[in-house]
This record gives C-alpha cells, sequence and structure tokens, in this order.
C-alpha cells in the first residue's frame, strides 16, 4: 500500500485515492495545508493498486517531439479574461460544441479552488483564468471514467502531475479523451491563500466574493491580483506589490514536490501544453500588445486535429521549441527550494500575512542562496577543523 516517507515524492494528485478498490485512501491536510494520501489500514486488503499507478513511483516517460506555437485568440474580450492568449477557451468550446465535458479549476463560494467539470459555453468562463493555488482533484478521476464510458468527448485539464494522476487511474487510452496541461511554476498551499483571504477580509471588513489572479489592468505583464468584496469595494494590486503573489513568486508556499517535479519536461502526456508566451517581446515582437499572448505545445495527433480547428478564430506563429522555452524555465526546471521556506511555514499560524511576507519573502533568491551557501561551507569548515586554518589563508589573501 502507499507510504509517504519523502513528501517531495507525492504531488497530490489523488490517483491513488481514487482507484482504491475498498475506498480506504483519504487525502489529508498536513500542517502546511497539502493534502496526502493516508490508509486506513483496518479496510486496506494490501491489493498493491494504490503503489502499481503511482505517477511518481513509475515515472513512465514518453518520446514526442512536441511543436510550438505563438497564438492569441482574436476575440479580445476573451483574451483579456483569460491569462494569457484565451486559448483554452477556444478549444473547450468545441468540445462542448460536440455535447462533450470539459474539466477545469474554478473557485468556489468561499474562494476554495477545485476541480469540477462543465457542459455548457456559459459555465466555461468560471474555468478561465489561472488560479494559483492547488486545485482538490476530489473524485473528478472517476467522473471522468464514467463520461468517457458513455462515450462522451471529455476534456481534462490541469497540472502536469494531475494529468498524469489522471491517466494512471485510467490505465487505459480512450479515443475520446482530450488533456490540456499547462507550464506550471508550482502550486501554492490552500491553507496559505485561506490565510491571505482572511488578511485581507480583516483588512477590508468585508467578505471576499471574487479574485482574479491575473487581472491585465496594468497590461499582462505586469499582471495583478483583484479581489471583490461583498461591500461593494475592489482590491487590486501588482504582482510586485500584493502579499499573495510575492510569497508565490518567491517559492516560500510552493508544494515540495514542485521542488523536484518529475513531470516537468518538453515531453508529455497531455495533447496540447498551454502556458505564457514569457519573452515574446524578444523572440517575436509582432505578436506582442501586452494584452498576453499563449505558448502552445502540440504534443500528439490528437493535439494537432484539435489545434487545427481553431486556426480561423486564432492569430498564431510557429516558433523553434527551444526558443520557445527560453524564457520560461518552468517548462523543464523545477523552482529552486527557498530556504526561507520552512520559516515561512513554520511563522504561518503565529504571524499576520503581512508581517510574515515581509520577513520572508523580501530578500531575492540570489541573495538568500548566497547566504544559504555560505553558512553550508562554514558548517562543513568546522566539521572539518578547517575553519581557522580558513580563516588565516584568506587574511594572507587580503
Ligand atoms: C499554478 C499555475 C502555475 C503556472 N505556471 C506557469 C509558468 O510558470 N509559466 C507559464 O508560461 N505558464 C504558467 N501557468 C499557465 C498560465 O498561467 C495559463 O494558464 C496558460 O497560459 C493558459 O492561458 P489561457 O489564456 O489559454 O487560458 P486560461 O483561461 O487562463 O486558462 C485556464 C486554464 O488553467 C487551468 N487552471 C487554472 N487554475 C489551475 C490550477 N490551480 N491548477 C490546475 N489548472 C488550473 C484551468 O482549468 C484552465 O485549463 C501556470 C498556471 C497555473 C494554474
Ligand atoms: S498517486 Fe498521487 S497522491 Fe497518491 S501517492 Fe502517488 S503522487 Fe501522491
Ligand atoms: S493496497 Fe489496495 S486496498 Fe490497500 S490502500 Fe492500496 S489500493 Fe487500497
Ligand atoms: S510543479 Fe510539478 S508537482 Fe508541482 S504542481 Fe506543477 S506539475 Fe505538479
Amino acid at each position: 500500500m502507499i507510504k509517504i516517507t519523502e513528501k517531495q515524492n507525492c504531488t497530490g494528485c489523488h490517483a491513488c485515492s481514487n482507484i482504491c478498490p475498498k475506498q480506504c485512501i483519504i487525502m489529508e491536510a498536513d500542517k502546511e495545508g497539502f493534502l496526502y494520501p493516508k490508509v486506513d489500514l483496518d479496510r486496506c486488503v494490501d491489493c498493491g493498486l494504490c503503489e502499481k499507478i503511482c505517477p511518481v513511483l513509475a515515472n513512465i516517460k514518453v518520446d514526442n517531439e512536441p511543436r510550438a506555437y505563438a497564438c492569441n485568440n482574436k476575440n479580445e474580450q476573451i483574451r483579456l479574461e483569460s491569462s494569457s492568449g484565451g486559448i483554452f477557451t477556444l478549444i473547450t468550446e468545441q468540445i462542448i460544441n460536440d455535447g462533450g465535458v470539459v474539466f477545469g479549476v474554478s473557485l468556489n463560494k468561499d474562494l476554495t479552488v477545485l476541480h469540477s467539470y462543465v457542459e455548457t459555453k456559459e459555465q466555461l468562463k468560471a474555468f478561465r483564468g489561472s488560479k494559483y493555488v492547488q486545485s482538490k482533484i476530489g473524485e473528478t478521476y472517476k467522473t471522468a471514467e464514467h463520461f468517457l464510458k458513455q462515450s462522451r468527448k471529455v476534456l481534462f485539464s490541469g497540472t502536469p502531475c494531475q494529468i498524469e494522476g489522471l491517466k494512471a487511474y485510467l490505465q487505459k487510452d480512450y479515443d475520446n479523451l482530450f488533456c490540456i496541461d499547462i507550464i506550471c511554476h508550482g502550486v501554492p498551499s490552500p491553507k496559505v491563500w485561506e490565510k491571505y483571504l482572511s488578511y485581507q477580509e480583516k483588512r477590508e471588513g468585508a467578505k471576499a466574493e471574487g479574485a482574479n489572479f491575473r487581472h491585465k489592468n496594468k497590461g499582462w505583464n505586469k499582471f495583478s491580483m483583484a479581489l471583490e468584496f461583498d461591500n461593494g469595494n475592489e482590491y487590486i494590486q501588482t504582482l510586485d506589490k500584493d502579499l499573495y503573489m510575492k510569497a508565490f513568486l518567491k517559492d516560500t508556499c510552493l508544494r515540495p514536490s514542485c521542488h523536484k517535479c518529475s513531470f516537468k519536461t518538453l515531453h508529455r502526456k497531455s495533447d496540447i501544453t498551454l502556458a505564457d508566451f514569457w519573452g515574446i517581446n524578444k523572440v517575436l515582437p509582432k505578436m506582442d500588445d501586452d494584452k498576453g499572448t499563449s505558448l502552445i505545445l502540440i504534443n500528439s495527433e490528437r493535439g494537432r486535429t484539435m489545434f487545427d480547428s481553431l486556426q480561423d478564430s486564432i492569430l498564431f506563429e510557429e516558433v523553434d521549441l527551444n526558443k520557445a522555452v527560453s524564457y520560461n524555465p518552468a517548462a523543464f526546471r523545477s523552482a529552486i527550494l527557498n530556504p526561507n521556506r520552512e520559516g515561512f511555514f513554520r511563522d504561518l499560524d503565529n504571524l499576520s500575512f503581512d508581517k510574515l511576507v515581509d520577513k520572508y519573502c523580501s530578500e531575492s533568491m540570489t541573495v538568500l542562496v548566497k547566504r544559504k551557501t555560505k553558512s553550508v561551507v562554514i558548517a562543513i569548515l568546522k566539521k572539518t577543523r578547517l575553519l581557522n586554518l580558513a580563516k588565516k589563508v584568506l587574511k594572507c589573501v587580503d
């Protein structure tokens, strides 16, 4: 049965909890707020299925040659409401037109972030825009399987580890399944998001009832966090000033697995990968108007067919794959572990959100890593009793 000994080895994809024939795996939050599987040993029959399908343990690679495109949806309004070029909406509208079902990530009434499915174009709006919080998969893999077996088209979107989780759960390929993943920097803890919202609600004296992590009022490059409150007020602040975005972008609150991610690769199991085309101003300046441009990677024949059917609704140009990801390291490399991450979570329950961010998210990563490297070198020198010698040598050099 599944046993988590090293937290970095569990992405929280829910494949094990969805597949267990005895339904004896629950997903339980740890003190950082991330979900991990917990087995009810009294009901487990030791069938081994959970371990067999875990995508991190199986680590099955694919060998495809993706092609990269810069794309903008011609519909300016949808583009404005989306994180980058608004391509997700175009693809998913086609699935709905064909009577299919779309799975994606939305915010519910209390602004928790979850996976669910929709069957109409109007409902797709809830999935638009990135929510920078780990979404709860719940039982959506089982629900997707149910629709697949009814021969309906199913489009499942999520992080690369969630797409790996779905495929591992299904254990077979379906012709009617379409998968979209994203280039994924990493996912912050739902508990950190909750704390941030409480801080903002206290400051405002009202309940938050809407959130947009990628508001484009100051442009796509300098996007903003926007919150709507039930007193009619709106909060809006750019990514460099908003407290939540600071914590996210300084890598102090990502899931441990995001620092050792097996699924950040240019060879993915999804049909299409969506991303922001960071660096478009240098790679293909004529496509850049600071309203958002998507980078699309076509990973399979199914993805190619989907992409070809969009061509009247988009502006696009093919780009060399390596150039396309040259300003987007999250495509192939895990986020570096911030030495302040441990302190951030240790103080999460003790400090107010503004003090927490002030204490742990102000220094640049270069300074932090330099300081950490220095302390590790000093520790090694002390351990090997070479510290005094090193000091003497350095004095001579001076
Ligand atoms: C946590 C996270 C980290 C990201 N990191 C990067 C990055 O480092 N570099 C980069 O280029 N792009 C990154 N992206 C992707 C990017 O922000 C856009 O989602 C992508 O450009 C598609 O934009 P769009 O305009 O086509 O459509 P949009 O309408 O903006 O796309 C929405 C899509 O994102 C999915 N989604 C939203 N929130 C989540 C979530 N919490 N978990 C899983 N899926 C979600 C929706 O289901 C839908 O598929 C990230 C997205 C998320 C959610
Ligand atoms: S299947 Fe997913 S949730 Fe379960 S242990 Fe593996 S990575 Fe974690
Ligand atoms: S070994 Fe089988 S019964 Fe036990 S937790 Fe895993 S899937 Fe469930
Ligand atoms: S960085 Fe990797 S482990 Fe983290 S959410 Fe993204 S795909 Fe999953």
